[in-house]
């Protein structure tokens, strides 16, 4: 079980740093709670850090009783955030294609846990067949993610990457392709936020 750590009064954030049950931003001189579990599997096991807010101290089971539930829950927000912050198509398809690849583990894991059932009695069990059918939903949905990096992402917009432009030389120009880079971005998000809500 992971320690909680209760910090009365917050310093001064490096980077924004949110609640990750209610989404609300914790100022300096906060109070908010923080603990670190580790995910994922083999090489891509690491330290995750969770944050909440003082109106959301986590309960033992959210720190520790049941992984699974907790690094769904952790993977979901992990890659939510990072799709609100796509710059690029390249952005996406790389996000995407981490999630491909954390499908393909899970799936591979569900098949070595049923195979291993199916040798252990010889046939197919009511266990086994259950965790083939939770390796086929991970099939479907690294299909989903592969899919979406292919063909779903939209057009690179027309006009200049706004960021890249000076607004006083054509204010006209230099709004709509703000406009067309907030829509460009916000499409971005949609096209993964679509397969992140289909994860099994
Ligand atoms: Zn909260």
């Amino acid at each position: 079980m992971p320690k909680l750590n209760i910090v009365e009064k917050a310093r001064t954030p490096k980077n924004e740093r949110r609640c990750q049950r209610c989404g609300k931003e914790i100022f300096a001189g906060e109070k908010y709670y923080w603990w670190s579990n580790r995910v994922g599997f083999g090489k891509q096991m690491k330290s995750k850090k969770t944050v909440r807010c003082e109106n959301h101290k986590p309960e033992s089971w959210e720190m520790s009783g049941n992984p699974s539930v907790l690094e769904r829950e952790e993977n979901i927000s992990d890659w939510s955030a990072q799709a609100a912050e796509l710059e690029s198509a390249e952005d996406a398809k790389e996000l995407l294609g981490e999630i491909a690849t954390y499908a393909e583990e899970r799936q591979q894991e569900e098949e070595e846990k049923a195979d291993n059932i199916r040798d252990g009695f010889g046939h197919d069990t009511f266990q086994s067949e259950e965790l083939d059918e939770k390796a086929q939903a991970w099939d479907e949905f690294h299909t989903l993610a592969a899919d979406a990096a292919e063909s779903g992402l939209p057009a690179y917009p027309v006009f200049e990457d706004p960021d890249e432009l000076d607004a006083e030389d054509d204010p006209e120009y230099f709004q709509d392709a703000e406009e067309e880079w907030e829509e460009y971005r916000e499409l971005l998000y949609q096209a993964v936020e679509n397969v992140i809500e289909e994860m099994p």
